[in-house]
């Protein structure tokens, strides 16, 4: 069911007290306007200039402006202007009072950014109808402004568990990963599932599981404490949490409280084989230094985790030791090639990928993977730029390489390189799963 939204009533809303910045040099008219604003229930604020003006609004914030046109100075279509440069997004209402009846004149002013334009002699029924009027158009902005807000934040939110919906997760969870790059403090992720909940379903019935999603989110809610803490509904009953500058002791700590205080919230469950009541299984992972992680790597450990965690019998805790994962850099001229390289090795390894020689140069300093993978073409292009390279340079010249080859005798692409101090290896094209895992096994040793 869609969360109702509250339409605030307007009446009553006008009889607030606004303040009201009067910028007038002539003193006759300013005595009288004031006195119009009194009347109408306001309060007013005078400035003598245009430039006396803009130094008031620095630190009094007021809610409409009423502005003479003819100013020595800054005339008031200029400070109008700046008023709304300045201002931005932020409208108030601005009403000119002028001598001048001119048509463009009057363009003029609405295109300085004006809302309305009075022409004096100026009777004091008219202002007091317009400010009233005004009020009227800013309140409704504000309203606008409101209920804009707080649509949006509904539309980050999963409507049945108000945890966030799963576009919003990954968009916030980037900018959480991103500061933590920036501050090289550990990130770790939980995943979070249901145990047995399809048979929950089948018997209690869909609006009885709905329920128990519900109650199940704020459990896990409550044990979420940190601000910068997430928590998304990743798809059905199962569930994400990214928890910024925590370790995996800290990830740990808050799975066992998230699985104990789901089961604390005893929900009758007779058909599940772990327990008489409704349990979840945690899966966890961190990452402590970014670099050559992504956050979709942390996340799949957590998967994996996750999975141990269901195989382990339920209801429990599981953690995926990320580093425990060696990282893998690979580089293919062909994207093809890369791609299906990535997709045999990414369920044992961190993976990183170079498109150039140059970027996997780079990456194989930064990062400096447990093997780098690269197709021949590669590494022995231009007079063996990369492999000399990667040879050359004291941080990548003890990891191993792995040549993909179309050559069945790979001897002359051996002999091609003769300054490696790391070990080579290759590999013919095409290969199937087992023979490049068992050649990267035997290389990672
Ligand atoms: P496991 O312990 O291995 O996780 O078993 P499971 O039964 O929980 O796993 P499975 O993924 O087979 O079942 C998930 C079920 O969750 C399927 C569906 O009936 C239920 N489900 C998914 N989303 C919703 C939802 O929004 N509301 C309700 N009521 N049920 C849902
Ligand atoms: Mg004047
Ligand atoms: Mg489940
Ligand atoms: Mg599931």
């Amino acid at each position: 069911m869609a969360p109702k939204i509250i339409i605030p009533r307007l009446v009553g809303l006008l009889n607030v007290v606004m303040k009201i910045l009067l910028v007038e040099d002539s003193a006759t008219l300013r005595h009288a306007m004031c006195q119009y604003i009194r009347e109408a229930g306001h309060e007013p604020v005078v400035a003598h200039s245009g430039e006396e003006a803009l130094q008031l609004l620095e630190d009094t914030p007021v809610d409409m402006i009423i502005m003479d046109v003819e100013m020595p100075g800054l005339d008031g279509f200029e400070t109008t202007r700046l008023i709304r440069e300045w201002l931005g997004g932020h409208w108030i209402p601005i009403i000119f009072l002028t001598g001048k009846s001119e048509d463009d004149s009057y363009r003029e002013g609405i295109e300085a950014g004006g809302d309305d334009y009075l022409i004096k002699p100026i009777s004091p029924i008219i202002i007091k109808a317009k400010i009233r009027a005004m009020a009227r158009i800013a309140q409704m902005r504000d309203q606008l402004k409101q209920l804009n807000a707080e649509l949006a934040a509904l539309s980050q939110m999963d409507s049945l568990t108000q945890a966030l919906n799963r576009r919003t997760f990954n968009e916030q969870a980037e900018h959480e990963w991103l500061l933590a790059k920036r501050h090289q403090s550990p990130t770790s992720v939980l995943m979070i599932d249901v145990d047995h909940f399809k048979p929950y379903n089948d018997h209690y019935g869909h609006p009885a599981g709905d329920e128990c999603l519900k109650k199940v989110t704020q459990a896990m809610k409550s044990c979420l404490n940190r601000p910068a803490d997430l928590l998304g509904r990743y798809g059905g009953e199962e569930f994400i949490a990214l928890l910024p500058n925590t370790d995996s002791a800290g990830a740990k700590r808050v799975g066992q409280c998230i699985i104990e205080t789901v089961r604390a919230l005893q929900l009758e469950h007779k058909f599940s084989v772990v327990a008489p009541v409704v349990t979840v299984s945690v899966g966890g992972a961190t990452c402590n230094y970014t670099t050559g992680h992504t956050l979709e790597d942390v996340i799949k450990g957590a998967d994996r985790a996750l999975y141990k965690a269901k195989n382990r019998g339920r209801d429990c805790y599981q953690e995926e030791d990320l580093t425990s994962h060696k990282t893998l850099l690979i580089s293919a001229r062909s994207a093809n090639q890369m791609r299906q390289t990535v997709e045999l090795l990414q369920d044992e390894c961190n993976i990183v990928t170079a498109d150039t020689s140059d970027e996997c140069l780079e990456i194989a300093e930064n990062v400096r993977p447990d093997l780098i993978i690269v197709d021949a073409d590669a590494v022995f292009h231009n007079d063996n730029y990369l492999c000399r390279q990667l040879a050359q340079r004291r941080a990548t010249s003890t990891i191993p390489l792995l040549i993909l080859t179309d050559s069945d005798s790979p001897e002359h692409l051996l002999t091609a390189s003769t300054v490696r101090p790391q070990t080579l290896a290759w590999l013919q094209k095409p290969f199937t799963r087992e023979r490049l895992e068992a050649k990267v096994q035997s290389l990672l040793g």
